[in-house]
């Protein structure tokens, strides 16, 4: 198979001219409504967003975000705020193919914004989806092909993926290997076939060849930056904080700063020691919240 596979990589702003149409759409939609917050008549997904209500102008990149009362349902005091609007280029953005990928560790930015990770694909809790389509949390899932396949396998995540904003984006399903080895210990080769053979196995189920690798443990060397740029990864992300059952724990620093990538894992009551996943998720978000951040989409700024 050639080495030089780059991927057809998804145009940045492939629905750019549906965003206006949709935001105006849903303003009508809003100013009919009175944007009523309390309405107590089933969901309104067409209620106004803060943005609107509020008329700061932030520009949001899903027009209908959620009510105070979504929020409240899953253990939120308070809305997350609505993310800035994403720089009009990536970190990665301009690479060619064959390029080594970058090493991203932390996102360099002013914005008041974490992004959120979730690796491996264990647990499958049917409640999370829920959360995640209530409250459209933009997150990136790193998938080992053995953990993610095994019971609903697949399927979960691609409901996980959420439905397209305004921009076109759903979020993101990258690489995290194809069984979850410590590539250090392991030659070139049989690094390339777990790196490669995750983006082939992504690419077919999920139609697009995955631009984030993660690397198991966060190990890895040359051999495996050689091998994810060969099979079109553009960059290697990794993390300075870690969601543990309750809270998090900081590479630097003791608190969250802006641009982190925070760590978390599919994970279920058996390994959060009775803690759901949602239940792990809403603390996460209560955390990053505390600490004046709100959650943005990696792949708009990497
Ligand atoms: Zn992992």
């Amino acid at each position: 198979m050639s080495p030089s596979i780059s991927g057809p990589r998804a145009p940045r702003h492939r629905f750019r001219t549906a965003g206006p149409v949709c935001a105006a759409a849903l303003l009508l939609a809003g100013l009919l409504a009175g944007c009523s917050s309390g309405s107590s008549s089933g969901p309104d997904k067409a209620a106004g967003s803060p943005s609107a209500r509020t008329g700061t102008g932030a520009a949001s990149p899903s027009p209908a975000a959620p009510d105070p009362e979504t929020y409240r349902r899953w253990g939120l005091d308070k809305p997350l705020a609505a993310p800035p609007k994403p720089p009009t280029a990536g970190l990665t953005d301009g690479m060619r193919p064959g390029d080594a990928p970058k090493v991203v560790k932390r996102v360099p930015t002013q914005d008041k914004v974490v992004f959120v990770t979730f690796d491996d694909g264990a647990e499958k809790d049917p409640e999370f989806v829920k959360m995640a389509e209530d409250l459209k949390l933009p997150f990136s899932m790193f998938l080992t092909d053995d953990i993610a396949r095994a019971g609903s396998g697949y399927d979960y995540f691609e409901r996980l993926r959420g439905e397209a904003g305004a921009d076109g984006k759903r979020n993101g399903v990258h690489n995290h290997t194809l069984s979850h080895p410590n590539l250090r210990t392991l030659p070139p080769e049989a690094q390339r076939r777990e790196v490669c053979g995750q983006q082939e196995a992504l690419e077919k189920r999920f139609g697009t060849r995955p631009a984030l690798f993660r690397p198991p443990y966060g190990n890895y060397n040359d051999a495996t930056l050689t091998a994810a740029g060969d099979c079109g990864v553009k960059a290697v992300v990794l993390w300075e904080a870690t969601m543990q059952i309750n809270d998090m724990r900081y590479a630097d620093g003791g608190k969250l700063r802006a641009g982190d990538i925070v760590l978390a894992h599919f994970r279920g009551p058996q390994e959060l020691k009775g803690t759901s996943m949602t239940r792990h998720v809403t603390n996460m978000l209560r955390s990053i919240q505390r600490q004046g951040f709100t959650v943005a989409r990696l792949e708009d700024y990497v």
